[in-house]
């Protein structure tokens, strides 16, 4: 319905615009104008009457030229006024005879010429307008008889010999022939002017006095004529002149003041020119001879001639200035025009501006609805699509929390494990020192042949059982990264051949031909012995218990890559892999096909892949069903810094400028028995020298000589654990005992106090003094070592308690500890500074008095993690505190526990807790609510 209405106020407006714009213009013609000459009243008079007949045509242009009497000038003009592009030609001719080719050029181009007042001898000229000049003469002749009571003597004076003159002079001879009693006296040729003449008219008159009449062929010849009369006294000679124009000095004027008795008018032919062009433009009819009728002014009309003209000449000027006011009206409607049109061009505009405005705002509006449609569509489809997504989420946190609770199964059996094996290994390690004692004599007892075989079956599962244990924590301590490879420049070839002899009587035992091959006859490189030969030994008791007898075992050293490693080739022809196995022999606990009685664990090649990894290096093999097995070890000859063994003059490898808030994940795990320090303080040189002997193998030892060098050692080394005799000179074991309880720097090492006497009292004393173990000389070095162990061990086991109470972030310590204080002071003042991100080791020692050394041994050793882990757990502690109260945002609690980066913080907290800090504030406010 609107765009109908649209649709047709569209082109009204146009159309009217149009009509505004196209008023439809008269056709414009040219009308040429060629005058002989414009000079003189009668030629003014023509040109008035042209312009006051084309003032009723303003479509008319008209150019006009004057030749000024040269007749070559008109020629020239008349050809310029075609080439102007003339409609109508006007032609006033100058000369007959001479314009005639001008009038036939017209002619040939086709513009229709009008010949005005004179005529040319061409007769391709469309009309001719112009007077009676015969008829002008007769009546001229006519009115002197009626004046003169036809008789009496005339005189005519005639103009420049012309077609004019002539017709004038025969016309008027003519009509006298009517009165037999008038004769012309005479004929003066005057010059149309009024002076050249005049001589011959005055001796004419002079010779006819009767002469009582002057004919002049103009008023102007008319009045050399009455000047002639007047000087010659003769006033009654009447005078008729030619021309009868208004304005002074002309044929009225002298008719008015009597100097001329009348004056024959005929128009100049202007107005009758323009109107006979107007007809032929516009292709009416039109007469082709236009002779202009000629009329008598004499004292009876002239007045009335003379105010005809005088309204004339103001209506002339009266039209002129309403022309005037019309061209004005004309600029002014031109200028309103244009305003309107300009109006209406913008209202047209407007409105079309208006109308596709309002079409885009409806594309717009169902652009919107389809939008809308379509968003309601999107809308339905995420929808659905979050639904999915929460069911997908909903799973994945079942499958998460199924696999943290596998996971958290699996370290708790882990660590049952763990625990366990370490219980097993003391006794083992007491089972085996008797036996060992036993089978070597050393304890004095024969033994007869059949006990010796018994003892010999405990000991090799005795062996076969710590062998186990011992697998299986160092298959432990791979799993938590707490094995450390201290390589040290060694030569490959030695080692290898070091393990093989030691395999040589069972292979011979099984009938097995072991070889060595060495490529070379040494091949050094960077290697860690303890890590290696666990490696080595399981290749060779594997490549024995799966090869039958009369096989053979070939074991090759050799350079590979181009010297950059090391490799260590176990072959053998035994019964090979199959392919089923192939895929899974490196797995934890995967065992193929046993031999007979099922041996084996399951755990020797993962843990010598692990280990072979640890050392850098690639453990792979290849096999071909009953026809044997290669396992190849390739190490890389060179290893970096950080597996490399600390000078051995350095306790510990740690680097103790290391930023506190790096993370260091899991606790436990005890010191390695090599790495433990043990401090011997023993006054007797001999039983110093024996103690340190006998744990040497086991531990780094160091002794003093007395109580006082020995409290200053273990402040200066804060070692794993002290040996202390009781009667010492100068500070007695017990003193040393309680300084050393007293001072928190020392107050965890375990002490094992040795003395001769057997006092019970004493032992209550030492014990009281805070001695774990008290011993009696003479003792069993097999049971001081095994104590030592024991104790480090339980030593380890307190670390681990404290830690993971450490470690719970809801349950904090509540039950007192031997170390409570110091930890408790350590915490204080790890707090005091916990929004600090820098805080160092050296500024944690230095506050709590201990050198970076004393701490670190301390931490060590109470705790089993270093001061960095400590700390961050700290933090970490104080991070579920804050976090369980949310007035602090998830970023705000890192700032305040000292954590520069967020993402930092929430990694370092996920790897403690196992949940990211967000989701265990979520936990805890689902649970508090
Ligand atoms: P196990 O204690 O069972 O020997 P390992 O991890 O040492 O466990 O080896 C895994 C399995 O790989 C073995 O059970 C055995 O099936 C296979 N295997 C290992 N070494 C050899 C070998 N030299 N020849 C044939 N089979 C072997």
């Amino acid at each position: 319905m609107r765009i109908t209405s649209r649709v047709l106020l569209l082109p009204a407006l146009i159309g009217l615009v149009t009509a505004c714009t196209s008023t439809p213009a008269p056709p414009t013609y040219r009308i040429g104008f060629s005058q002989s000459v414009s000079g003189g009243d009668w030629r003014q008079a023509m040109l008035a009457g042209m312009e006051r007949e084309l003032v009723f045509h303003p479509e008319i242009q008209f150019l006009t030229r004057d030749a000024q009497s040269s007749s070559r000038q008109q020629q020239q003009q008349i050809h310029d006024l075609l080439d102007a592009g003339a409609d109508v030609l006007i032609v006033a001719p100058n000369d007959a005879q001479a314009l005639s080719p001008s009038v036939e050029e017209a002619y040939r181009r086709g513009v229709p010429v009008i010949l005005l007042d004179h005529r040319t001898t061409s007769p391709h000229y469309a009309a001719y307008v112009g007077g009676d000049n015969t008829g002008a003469g007769a009546t001229a002749a006519r009115y002197a008889a009626q004046l003169l009571r036809q008789r009496g003597e005339v005189i005519e004076i005639t103009g420049t010999p012309s077609l004019v003159a002539s017709e004038r002079h025969q016309g008027f001879t003519q009509a006298l022939r009517a009165y037999p009693q008038m004769r012309v006296a005479g004929t003066v040729t005057g010059d149309w002017g009024t002076t050249t003449w005049q001589p011959t008219l005055t001796r004419l008159l002079q010779q006819h006095p009767e002469t009582r009449l002057i004919f002049a062929h103009s008023d102007l010849m008319a009045q050399g004529a009455y000047e002639v009369c007047q000087r010659l006294g003769r006033p009654e000679v009447r005078i008729i002149g030619v021309d009868g124009l208004a304005g002074k000095g002309n044929g009225l004027e002298m008719v008015q003041q009597g100097r001329s008795t009348a004056s024959l008018f005929y128009s100049p032919g202007g107005e009758e020119a323009i109107r006979v062009a107007l007809k032929i433009l516009q292709h009416q009819a039109y007469e082709r001879e236009n002779i202009l009728g000629t009329i008598v002014i004499d004292s009876t009309n002239v007045l009335t001639l003379q105010q005809q003209a005088v309204k004339l000449a103001s209506q002339q000027a009266g039209i002129e200035q309403q022309q005037h006011l019309l061209h004005t009206l004309q600029a002014t409607y031109a200028s309103q025009r244009t305003v309107l049109y300009g109006l209406l061009a913008s209202l047209l505009a407007a409105i079309v501006l208006g109308a596709s405005a309002w079409h885009a705002a409806r594309t717009n509006r169902r652009i919107n609805r389809e939008l809308a449609r379509q968003n309601e569509a999107n809308d339905a489809i995420n929808r659905q699509l979050s639904t999915q997504n929460e069911e997908i989420r909903a799973q994945r946190n079942q499958i998460a929390e199924l696999a943290e609770q596998a996971r958290v199964e699996t370290e708790a059996k882990l660590r049952f494990f763990t625990n366990f094996s370490h219980e097993l290994r003391t006794p083992l390690t007491l089972i085996m020192g008797p036996v060992e004692e036993m089978l070597t004599g050393r304890n004095g007892t024969a033994l007869q042949p059949s006990q010796r075989h018994e003892l010999g079956l405990i000991r090799r599962s005795t062996q076969r059982l710590l062998q186990l244990v011992n697998q299986l924590l160092d298959f432990r301590k791979i799993e938590v990264g707490k094995m450390a490879v201290q390589a040290r420049p060694d030569d490959l070839v030695a080692f290898v051949r070091e393990l093989v002899e030691a395999f040589e009587p069972a292979a011979r035992v099984q009938q097995v031909a072991l070889t060595l091959r060495p490529a070379e006859p040494t091949l050094p490189g960077w290697l860690d012995r303890n890590v290696l030969d666990k490696v080595f030994l399981n290749l060779l008791s594997n490549a024995l218990k799966y090869t039958p007898a009369g096989g053979q075992i070939t074991v090759s050293v050799q350079a590979a890559a181009e010297g950059r490693s090391l490799q260590v080739l176990v072959t053998d022809t035994g019964r090979g892999i199959r392919p089923q196995d192939s895929p899974h022999i490196f797995e934890w606990f995967y065992q193929g096909e046993q031999p007979g009685t099922g041996k084996g664990s399951g755990m020797g090649l993962a843990l010598a892949q692990g280990l072979v990894r640890l050392h850098q290096g690639q453990l792979t093999f290849s096999s071909q069903l009953g026809q044997g097995s290669t396992f190849t070890v390739t190490l890389p000859r060179e290893l970096p810094a950080a597996l490399r063994a600390p000078n051995p003059a350095e306790p510990l490898d740690i680097s103790m400028d290391e930023p506190l808030a790096l993370p260091v994940p899991e606790v436990e795990a005890p010191v390695p028995e090599a790495e433990a320090l043990v401090l011997v303080i023993e006054d007797n040189a001999d039983v110093s020298e024996f103690v340190t002997r006998k744990l040497r193998p086991h531990f780094r030892v160091q002794a003093a000589a007395d109580g006082k060098a020995g409290l200053q050692l273990a402040l200066e080394l804060i070692p794993d654990l002290i040996v202390c005799d009781v009667m010492m000179p100068g500070l007695s074991g017990l003193e040393v005992v309680a300084r050393l309880r007293a001072d928190w720097r020392t107050s965890h090492v375990p002490v094992i106090l040795l003395t001769a006497r057997n006092a019970p009292e004493q032992q209550v004393e030492g014990v009281q003094a805070g001695a774990d173990v008290y011993l009696t000389k003479p003792f069993n070095p097999a049971f001081l070592l095994e104590s030592v162990r024991t104790l480090l061990a339980n030593r380890a086991r307190q670390r681990e308690h404290l830690s993971r109470e450490l470690a719970t972030p809801i349950d904090p310590p509540q039950a007192p500890h031997p170390d409570q204080a110091f930890i408790q002071a350590l915490t204080a003042q790890v707090e005091a500074d916990l929004t600090r991100t820098d805080l160092t080791v050296e500024e944690l020692a230095h506050a709590l008095g201990f050198s970076r050394m004393q701490l670190y041994r301390k931490v060590k050793a109470v705790l089993g993690t270093s001061i960095t882990d400590f700390v961050q757990s700290v933090r970490l502690q104080k991070a579920c505190e804050l976090l369980r109260d949310d007035s602090l945002s998830v970023t705000a609690v890192a700032y305040e526990v000292g954590y520069a980066s967020h993402s930092y913080f929430s990694n370092s907290f996920k790897a403690r807790y196992g949940v990211a800090p967000s989701e265990f504030r979520a936990r805890h406010q689902a649970g508090v609510s």
